[in-house]
């Protein structure tokens, strides 16, 4: 069966940092329409940090949970918006259930993702359709959540980053109930928003890193 070793995470974090770097300005504009204008820097701020300190993380960490713990770590202290803490949780929760193991199935890895989101709602309290990057990372944990074993990894992660599209898109006609497009109410009705385009986005990164 399919393993995700550390080197699996080690790339999929390093196209991460590209990933913001090539989104950011579009990441930013979507924030411009209904919050402070600064997700795409956020994220690039973040995940730059995160590649820096990469071949350092490689030869110290002695498994992927430690890795998926310090990378958490550093979003957390390195950005300074709402989406750092998220981010970071997410990151860091993933290392719940993945003590120790040098490498996971996909059916672990699947697991990782429901411990991550699960720690994005304990610490930001939004639920679906408040408008908030958890109107795409919900919709992808559904799928992941059914994933069984002969089931194709590739076929499975395709589908879960297409329903958090999906859900990105869901976003468009709410007003929000979390974060800064709250107080714009009816204002914030007719924009993306831009977490749940930067979930999906991050997804994404992951997916192409397993048809590598
Ligand atoms: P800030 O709003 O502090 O400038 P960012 O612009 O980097 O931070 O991130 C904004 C994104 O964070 C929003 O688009 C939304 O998806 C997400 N977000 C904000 N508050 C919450 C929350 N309580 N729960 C989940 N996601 C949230
Ligand atoms: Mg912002
Ligand atoms: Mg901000």
């Amino acid at each position: 069966a399919l393993m995700l070793n550390k080197s699996y995470f080690i790339e999929t974090f390093k196209k991460l940092a590209a990933m913001a770097e090539e989104n950011r300005d579009h990441l930013s504009k979507l924030d411009s329409d209904i919050g402070d204008g600064d997700h795409g820097i956020n994220l690039t701020i973040g995940f730059r940090e995160v590649e820096k300190q990469l071949p350092q993380l490689s030869e110290s960490v002695t498994d992927i949970a430690e890795l998926m713990k310090k990378v958490g770590m550093i979003l957390l202290s390195k950005v300074g918006g709402a989406s750092g803490p998220l981010y970071g949780s997410f990151f860091m929760k993933m290392a719940t259930h993945i003590i120790g193991k040098q490498e996971v199935t996909f059916k672990e890895f699947c697991q990782m993702y429901q411990d991550g989101v699960e720690a994005v709602q304990m610490r930001g309290k939004a639920e679906l359709n408040d408008k908030t990057m958890l109107d795409a990372l919900i919709p992808g944990l559904a799928i992941l959540k059914d994933y069984q074993e002969g089931d194709d990894p590739i076929n499975t992660l395709e589908n879960c980053v297409n329903e958090m599209k999906l859900g990105s898109d869901k976003t468009i006609p709410l007003m929000a109930k979390k974060g800064r497009a709250l107080r714009l109410g009816e204002r914030a009705v007719g924009h993306r928003d831009p977490g749940s385009e930067s979930a999906w986005m991050i997804m994404n990164v992951f997916l192409q890193q397993l048809k590598t």
